[in-house]
């Protein structure tokens, strides 16, 4: 107990409040966001026209180094549009990892395809790569139309590695393996802008990437997400699909595919715009934050999840490794009752209703770590 009291009293003096409500992640609006949320109403152009979507997509595009970016109105429907490009069918299979948000589960069910949950690496919190290369060695075979579960027979078509709480996973090795067994690459990368992979945005390396801009993320549109694309064509017809597949015309309305209406709206991108101008201050502010928090756990009995040498992370959400469930459970108790908000890690997605009869391998490190793990309060400060 003793312990506990001292990590909240740190927590309280590295946010500089001594008995208020400490948040977990809270937005900060420092720019320009009011002059261009006033530029969308004074101009009318708030909805699904005008100049900010085009530059937030450019800007985006620009910064984590993708050939196009594809803006959606949130992360899941941006993953579920992803999966739907990468070509992922009803009844093929997607594997994925269930430590992580419900939206990347949800969203292969979306395309009526299933979930496989393969373990995560201990360090990085991440898809393991060991993991998925022995799934794929001893479970699967090679077809001329693709990968196929020996198991189900079902097509394996894409992978979702996702980024946790912003530390990248060790991707290049995750794309390499799944380029071998013909499976397309879909990066959740939805915590972890503006972290990087030996020196490569995340959310670059697969095929497609997707970033989400709720307003618990390290920038957010209010609700929004993000496709990052290599290849132009794709991006051309994600950008249709998000639109309702209309073909353009100055008068007409004719659609030539089935499309959706994905689009992120003008007055979201315009906050979007101005929230990207503050990015590498929010990063270095995040990164100041991680060092405090790192210096103090150094010397107690709880483990700070740090970033990998080969990654730079964005530490959107900063997190704690106690040593069993039992300790991890007070902390978490003594916290919410004095108002410093810290959570325990997800769910594990197999352990919910919807995904408890899918395929699952061993899953010893995602189990490890949900008993163990807390985030603890990583806004930044101001
Ligand atoms: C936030 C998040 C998403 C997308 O969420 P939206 O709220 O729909 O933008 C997807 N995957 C993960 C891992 C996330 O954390």
């Amino acid at each position: 107990m003793k312990r506990i009291k001292e990590i909240v009293d740190f927590i309280r003096i590295l946010y500089k409040q001594p008995d208020g409500f400490i948040p977990l992640h809270a937005p900060v609006f420092n720019g320009n966001e009011k002059k261009y949320l006033e530029e969308c109403i004074d101009t009318t152009f708030v909805s699904s026209v005008g100049r900010f979507v085009d530059r937030f997509e450019e800007e985006i595009a620009d910064y984590t180094g993708a050939t196009k970016a594809v803006v959606c109105v949130n992360g899941t429907n941006a993953l579920h549009l992803a999966l739907l490009l990468a070509g992922v069918k009803r009844d093929d299979e997607v594997i994925t990892q269930p430590l992580t948000f419900i939206s990347t589960a949800n969203s292969i069910l979306y395309c009526s395809a299933y979930p496989i949950f393969l373990d995560v690496d201990n360090a990085n919190l991440g898809l393991s790569p060991e993991s998925l290369s022995n799934f794929l060695k001893t479970k699967t075979e090679q077809k001329s139309a693709g990968c196929f579960n020996k198991l189900t027979n079902r097509r394996i078509a894409a992978c979702v590695p996702m980024h946790t709480f912003g530390h990248p996973c060790r991707i290049d090795e995750i794309v390499d393996i799944c380029r071998k067994h013909q499976i397309k690459v879909v990066e959740d990368a939805a915590e972890s802008m503006g972290s990087y992979y030996k020196g490569k945005h995340t959310g670059t390396f697969g095929e497609i990437g997707v970033l989400s801009f709720n307003g618990n993320k390290i920038l957010t549109t209010g609700g929004g997400g993000m496709m990052l694309f290599k290849d132009s064509e794709l991006a051309r017809h994600a950008k249709h699909l998000t639109t309702q597949a209309k073909v353009a015309h100055p008068w007409e309305f004719v659609h030539d595919e089935m499309g959706y209406n994905y689009r992120m709206p003008n007055i979201n991108a315009a906050l979007g715009l101005a929230q990207l101008e503050q990015l590498d201050n929010f990063l270095q502010i995040k990164r100041r934050i991680a060092e405090s928090y790192a210096t103090f756990f150094s010397n107690i009995d709880v483990k700070f999840v740090r970033e990998s040498k080969e990654s730079k992370s964005n530490y959107w959400l900063n997190s704690v490794i106690f040593e069993n469930r039992e300790y991890r459970d007070s902390f978490l108790k003594y916290c919410n009752e004095n108002k410093v908000m810290t959570r325990p890690a997800w769910e594990l997605m197999h352990r919910l209703p919807m995904y408890t009869g899918n395929q699952c391998e061993n899953l010893s490190n995602a189990e490890w770590i949900a008993d163990r793990l807390v985030n603890i309060p990583s806004s930044v400060i101001y």
